[in-house]
């Protein structure tokens, strides 16, 4: 159960001192209190976890400062989407929004290698209207002998470069808490010119402890991947970690599953999930149509696998296109094979706008056939 307690609460006030007496004396149940920043608002939730079965909503509802009560089921407490939940699908980070109405697209280099390289990629991104990025400075590489990312060294040419190209956001892996510690250090020494939205990456999906950390780490929000060797469940379970700890600026990426079906492509491609994250969850859907494909294979229609499984993701309602771009693809040190090009990034953004119109024509083709 959730308990959605009015703006702006003040939690030195007595009434809000009392609303805690009275849950601290409630018997089995335990609860977590979590203050949600707006841009003009804070909301407080209370979490109350245990046996909530035997409490009335409408009773819950008359308690001191108390505005509203969400009865969740068991499943994603805090990202789910439950019966009469109003709660948002949205959230804002460095003025941009990041909903289940939104479209946005992380084109940018798998591993961060030169300072060249960076600046050719958010130029060219800044050229084409864009204000979000993708750079990997720590990667986590199957094999140990693989590069494994510049890690602190490159982010302060990193961020500053995306000051200096208008790039709001970078999402950017971290395997370890040290990871969480430098972005934010370089951030403050380069005086925060950019912002960035940190991944959690298959390999680390359910790395609990990562997540307990990242998820206390409000301050950024979170990209999180899809396991790619488990149930879909078991990835939305990981991604309530990050909320449970207080972090529920999270958005969920789909990124295709380990097969051995002898498939054409890195992974077997799983955006056909799009709306069923949507539907059970209130977070902003991803796809990474890259690390899903990894190749630059064509249809005979002459068209990039890769622009054919994003069409279908933004078809089907995606919200977020992570993508692997670089200048030089024969020179990068990750990914290059399945890296696009920046003469490509023109071509690639005009596919997803018709991709996205073919969406936003469906719902309203839906709309009217419910109406009718
Ligand atoms: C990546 O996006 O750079 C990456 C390593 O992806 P994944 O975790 O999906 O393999
Ligand atoms: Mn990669």
């Amino acid at each position: 159960m959730i308990l959605i307690l009015a703006e702006n609460t003040d939690t030195r006030s007595p009434d809000y001192k009392e609303l805690m007496a009275y849950l601290d004396k409630l018997p089995g149940i335990q609860h977590r209190v979590h203050h949600v920043k707006g841009k003009e608002r804070t909301v407080t939730e209370v979490y109350l976890i245990g046996s909530t079965k035997t409490l009335i909503t409408e009773d819950m509802r008359n308690l001191p400062c108390v505005e509203r009560v969400v009865r969740v089921s068991e499943e994603y407490r805090v990202l789910g989407r439950h019966k009469e939940d109003t709660r948002p699908t949205h959230f804002e980070y460095k003025g941009v929004r990041f909903g289940q109405d939104t479209l946005h697209v992380f084109a940018g280099l798998c591993a961060v290698d030169t300072r060249t390289h960076v600046e050719q990629m958010m130029r060219a991104l800044r050229d084409n209207g864009q204000v979000c990025t993708r750079m990997g400075a720590y990667k986590p590489r199957t094999s140990p002998y693989s590069f494994q990312g510049y890690g602190k060294a490159c982010l302060p040419f990193v961020f500053e470069l995306g000051g200096k190209y208008g790039i709001k956001v970078i999402a950017m892996e971290v395997t370890h808490e040290s990871h969480v510690d430098e972005i934010r250090e370089a951030l403050r020494k380069t005086g925060s010119p950019t912002g960035v939205m940190l991944q959690i990456g298959t390999r680390n999906t359910q790395n609990f402890e990562l997540l307990k950390i990242v998820g206390r780490h409000s301050e950024f929000p979170v990209l999180i991947k899809r396991g790619f060797g488990i149930t879909l469940e078991e990835s939305l379970n990981a991604a309530e970690y990050l909320a449970s700890e207080g972090n529920q600026r999270v958005v969920f990426c789909l990124r295709g599953m380990k097969t051995n079906l002898g498939d054409p492509h890195r992974n077997f491609v799983d955006f056909s999930h799009v709306p069923v994250v949507r539907r059970l969850t209130r977070m902003p859907v991803c796809i990474d149509p890259s690390h899903s494909v990894g190749a630059r294979s064509a249809g005979p229609d002459g068209i990039l696998d890769v622009f054919h499984v994003t069409a279908q993701g933004v078809v089907a309602g995606a919200n977020v296109i992570l993508v692997d771009f670089h200048p030089e693809p024969a020179k990068a040190l990750v990914d290059g094979p399945q890296a696009l090009t920046l003469k490509e990034l023109p071509h690639f953004l005009d596919d997803v706008r018709i991709a996205r119109e073919a969406y936003e024509k469906r719902t309203g083709l839906a709309q009217r056939y419910r109406e009718a």
